[in-house]
């Protein structure tokens, strides 16, 4: 079932576009936690962390790492560190239906995260 991120990546809701390609799209989270808060979504609709294969989505993955990486650069926050986060699940905290990686930087993160 599409959800408020696919509206993201059809423009069909605005939202603050730090990175985009052919498979990823990458903006500012709403609600940021850290000075650095990104989401790192595929453009393609995959509800959860469970419906990855390997197999399938080795290269979606890879993409969406090498985001996570040219962001943190472009950002400033590669040298001193920064925190990749997927929930899934309700027990992971996931609250989007639509895979996601969170890019948390810019200040020390806690562990255990809570
Ligand atoms: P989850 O809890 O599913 O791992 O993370 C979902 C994230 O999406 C949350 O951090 C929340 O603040 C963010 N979010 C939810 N709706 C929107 C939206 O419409 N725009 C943006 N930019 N972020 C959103």
């Amino acid at each position: 079932m599409s959800t408020i991120f696919s509206k993201i990546v059809n423009k069909e809701i605005k939202a603050d576009i730090v990175y985009e390609t052919e498979t990823v799209l990458a903006f500012n989270d709403i609600n940021p936690q850290a000075p650095v808060h990104v989401l790192i979504i595929p453009k393609i609709e995959i509800p959860k962390v469970t419906d990855l294969k390997g197999s399938e989505h080795a290269a979606l993955l890879g993409d969406m790492i090498d985001a996570a990486n040219k962001i943190a650069k472009d950002l400033g926050i590669d040298k001193d560190g920064f925190r990749l986060v997927m929930n899934c699940g309700d027990n992971g905290g996931q609250d989007v239906y639509h895979l996601h990686m969170h890019l948390l930087g810019g200040r020390k993160m806690n562990w255990p995260p809570g």
